[in-house]
């Protein structure tokens, strides 16, 4: 039997990097909105955007931070832009191993762009509302996709690469002490 269909609304940001400058406001607000609490801080290493600088050119370019990864690629791909060399993993979107970007600074769990998920929701992202130059324009489309192809939730992948890094065994010890303290601060 063939799956049901069912309609997604798909989010995107349309990045055009002739009118970007590299002023870095949209990292900032992001790490400022995803900070605990909220706005609490704005370190944009916790950012889930990243602008790359070419400085002899002056090119900047805004990258995403998407799925995480547990294994790093096997083979990597070279870019030349206007003459310049980049490093082969500078426009991967992906958290993986091989790097510090889109990582938590202090536990190393993976980031990724959750279009600003709130609620209630924002009329758009917060990364593109701050872009005073029109580098980055939200998006939304209507699709229809297959019941079964829902991605896992983020904290499905947070758990998942908690375990990658410290075992199965340690992972679950740790959440079963926590929902033990927990249960017991509730009957106190
Ligand atoms: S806020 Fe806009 S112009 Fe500034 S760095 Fe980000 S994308 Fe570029
Ligand atoms: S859409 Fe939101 S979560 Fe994604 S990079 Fe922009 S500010 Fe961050």
């Amino acid at each position: 039997m063939k799956p049901e269909k069912k309609k997604k609304i798909v989010k995107t940001i349309r990045i055009d990097v002739d009118k970007c400058n590299g002023c870095r406001a949209c990292e900032v607000v992001c790490s400022a909105f995803h900070a605990a609490p909220k706005y609490g801080n704005n370190n944009p290493g916790r950012a889930r955007i990243r602008v790359i600088h070419e400085p002899l050119k002056n090119i900047f370019l805004p990258v995403y931070a998407g799925e995480y990864t547990a294994a790093e690629c096997m083979g990597r791909d070279k870019y030349i832009i206007d003459g310049k060399e980049y490093d082969e993993c500078a426009f991967c979107r992906a958290s993986c191993p091989s790097r510090e970007a889109f990582k938590e600074p202090d536990s190393e769990l993976p980031l990724k762009c959750d279009m600003c998920e709130s609620d209630p929701p924002l009329e758009k992202p917060l990364c593109v509302q701050w872009c005073l130059n029109d580098a980055l324009v939200y998006e939304e489309r209507e699709e229809e996709v297959d019941e079964e192809e829902e991605k896992p939730e983020d904290a499905e992948l947070a758990v998942e690469a908690l375990i990658d890094k410290y075992g199965f065994d340690k992972v679950s010890d740790v959440l079963a002490r926590i929902a033990a303290a927990k249960a017991a601060s509730k009957k106190a």
